[in-house]
């Protein structure tokens, strides 16, 4: 990783199915560029935690790797880059996930007077996503993710946990509603030559080496 972080700007998409990587990778972003991860899986789960209404009408979409509705997804959206944490850039990571979606996306960044600079695809096949998937552990103080078998978060020491649509009866449906709904959203972008496909397959420092040389532009587009 470079010692000096880059100036200016940069707005980041990360894009790719459920399991390939993005929560990992866009944690390397965030400390290299010091702008906001803003994953609206997260967002969501922080919300099913707190109780509120919203979370209340998430929690069972979410328990079975459906998708929340494009009208709350677009509002949350809206109020999160309104933020101003998000000023000097942002990395938008789980949306948008359905071609509406990126069309409101689209408004809005017109709205804001913004960009994205790069789109970064992490691509891995379908029959490694489910095996990573299912039995994957998470921390739930920092959302990491560890393969099946680690014992505690390796920064935080927290006991891991199963995410409870990592349960093998919301797998397949994540994995399905993604090929169908989201992998169209992936031609939205090509059109604009924004699109960096990196191999999500490999060792996560090889991966971020490739992450970060697409996010500094010095990867051609696709
Ligand atoms: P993953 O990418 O591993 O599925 P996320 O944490 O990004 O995990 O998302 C978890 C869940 O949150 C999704 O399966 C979906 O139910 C919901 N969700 C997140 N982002 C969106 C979105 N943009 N549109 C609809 N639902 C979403």
């Amino acid at each position: 990783m470079a010692a000096q972080p880059p100036e200016g700007l940069v707005n980041l998409l990360l894009y790719g199915a459920p399991g390939s990587g993005k929560g990992t990778q866009a944690n390397v972003l965030r400390a290299y560029f010091r702008i906001p991860h803003i994953a609206t899986g997260d967002m969501l789960r922080a919300e099913i935690a707190a109780g509120t209404e919203l979370g209340l009408q998430a929690q069972p979409i979410l328990a079975a790797g459906k998708y929340v509705s494009d009208e709350i997804m677009i509002g949350m959206i809206r109020n999160r880059l309104r933020q101003p944490d998000c000023d000097p850039g942002f990395i938008i990571d789980g949306f948008p996930r359905t071609v509406p979606q990126a069309a409101a996306l689209d408004d809005l960044m017109r709205e804001l007077g913004r960009a994205f600079d790069r789109v970064i695809y992490l691509k891995v096949p379908v029959e490694e996503l489910l095996q990573r998937l299912s039995g994957r552990l998470v921390c739930p103080r920092c959302q990491r993710t560890y393969p099946p078998g680690t014992a505690a978060c390796a920064i935080h020491g927290t006991p891991l946990v199963q995410r409870e649509d990592d349960k093998p009866e919301a797998v397949r449906p994540r994995i399905e509603i993604y090929l169908e709904k989201t992998v169209p959203v992936l031609d939205h972008y090509r059109g604009e030559g924004l699109v960096s496909e990196i191999d999500g397959r490999g060792t996560i420092e090889e991966i971020s080496r490739q992450v970060l040389a697409a996010a500094n532009g010095k990867v051609k587009a696709q």
